[in-house]
């Protein structure tokens, strides 16, 4: 069942409901107090004949009856203990049964609804004692009519009542579901649309206000559309960048091998190519392999208590090696500093600055690092007097495969791109940040923040 049809049917059932509920109430308070009325004339009536009643003592009791003469409508009997009728009023001369023959038996008085003839009557039935034993017994009756004629119009009145406003609340609540589930539809249609055309840059139109609860979900899924198109641009990107990646060094191994086999012997330095270029390999797949360890989560880090100081100088000593006399490098400032964190990874971020800073600096310039403790962090800094990275390149740094316009040219040293995005991971994921300034000719500087271990004393 639709979900527009559910809303109808119960907004339309409640409707009926309450109507009838009402209905219901109305009547029997209506029929109450109309029958109270019937009942306070009755007893009236009654009391005026009882009252009017006197008994003579003398000579034995005996019994004066008051004269008949009730209000219009209203019919009395007098009925004796023996079950003779002793007195009638004018309007019933012609009945000999009693108004209420279960009446005359009770023994006290009572009200009863009663059908003579068809006709509809209320009767009070009262015992006269006499003396202290029972001796007449009144009863006294009207008619109905006019309170059954007001209860069915009444009844009449609320069924008709109810069965229009049921027909209009089911038709009300129809117009409004549908008006409100409208837009779902399109939901629905462009979300099919899209998986059936494979097209994540579609989105879905709403032109009514962003406030109400169907805006907000159109919203929220074209913004995980945008995210969704994102990620798939991104992954598209990402395999075509490793493929190209891994085309290069093949075909460059194949090249040399070709080449060996043209000569028919081996050659010294085509071997040393195809070493290279496996190399090269090896470290991509390295690479490649930890990045999508660390993007999906399951790259632990051994976090333990590291000197960053002592790190740095392990670093700093391999580099020399790296350095040899093209690049000076110089520790300029090394304070005592302990992080919480992962030893290895952070030296692969150490490593990979450095090593960049080297790599693309040129002969005769120089590389300065620092470590130090600011503002109850950790700051490292790593600045080279290289060529500088170009400001349409900064904001792109540390994505994945990213590598300056200048550096595209491949070296033997030269990277993948992966480095950085590696190191941003890393340093992310102890709590700190990472930032690069850069000034096309002037050099550029990285710089690390990390907090610092906290101790008991802290
Ligand atoms: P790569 O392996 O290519 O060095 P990285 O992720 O480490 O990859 O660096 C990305 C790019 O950032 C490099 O290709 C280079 O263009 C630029 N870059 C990084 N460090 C420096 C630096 N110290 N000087 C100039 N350019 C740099």
């Amino acid at each position: 069942m639709s979900l527009r049809l559910r809303l109808t049917i119960i907004y339309s059932a409640m409707t009926g409901g309450i109507l009838l509920l009402l209905g219901v109430v109305t009547t029997a308070l209506v029929s109450i107090a109309l029958i109270g009325q019937t009942d306070e004339i009755l007893a009236q009536t009654v009391n005026r004949i009882t009252a009017s009643m006197h008994v003579d003592q003398r000579g034995g009791p005996t019994v004066f009856l008051p004269q008949l003469n009730p209000a219009e409508n209203v019919y009395v009997q007098i009925w004796n203990t023996q079950g003779n009728l002793v007195s009638a009023s004018p309007g019933l001369s012609g009945l000999q049964e009693p108004l209420d023959p279960a009446g005359l038996q009770a023994g006290k008085a009572i009200y009863r609804d009663v059908y003579i003839s068809q006709s509809h009557l209320r009767t009070l039935s009262m015992p006269v004692e006499l003396g202290g034993h029972p001796f007449v017994v009144v009863q006294a009756a009207t008619g109905l009519a006019l309170l059954d004629s007001v209860r069915q119009s009444l009844v009449d009145i609320l069924i008709i009542t109810a069965l229009v406003a049921t027909f209009m609340a089911a038709l009300a609540s129809w117009f409004i579901a549908g008006q409100a589930l409208a837009p779902l539809k399109t939901v629905t249609e462009t979300a099919l649309q899209i998986t059936h055309a494979d097209d994540l840059s579609r989105r879905i139109p709403y032109r009514g206000k962003d406030n109400n609860e169907v805006g907000q979900l159109i919203f929220a899924f074209n913004e995980t559309l945008e995210r969704l198109e994102k990620l798939f641009v991104s992954q598209q990107r990402f395999l075509a960048d490793v493929s190209h990646e891994l085309r290069t060094p093949l075909t460059a191994i194949k090249g040399n091998a070709d080449l060996m086999r043209r000569m028919k012997g081996v050659d010294e330095e085509s071997l040393t190519s195809i070493e290279d270029e496996a190399d090269r390999l090896t470290r991509l797949v390295g690479d490649l392999l930890l990045l999508t360890q660390a993007e999906s989560g399951k790259l632990p880090l051994d976090l333990k208590t590291v000197e960053l100081d002592a790190l740095l100088l392990d670093v700093s000593k391999e580099m020399h090696v790296l350095a040899r006399d093209r690049v000076q490098i110089k520790v300029t400032e090394i304070d005592q500093v302990q992080v919480n964190g992962d030893r290895d990874r952070l030296k692969q971020v150490l490593l990979n600055l450095v090593s960049n800073a080297i790599k693309y600096t040129p002969q005769g310039g120089q590389v300065f690092i620092s470590l130090g403790k600011v503002g109850g962090q950790a700051r490292l800094i790593v600045r080279d007097t290289g060529p500088g990275i170009p400001a349409e390149d900064l904001p792109h740094i540390f994505e994945r495969f990213y590598r300056a316009e200048k550096s595209r040219t491949r070296s033997k040293t030269g990277g993948f791109g992966l480095g950085l995005s590696i190191a941003y991971w890393i340093i992310t994921h102890h709590g700190g940040t990472i930032e690069v300034d850069s000034q096309e000719g002037k050099g550029t500087t990285f710089c690390i923040w990390l907090p610092l271990l906290r101790t008991a004393e802290d």
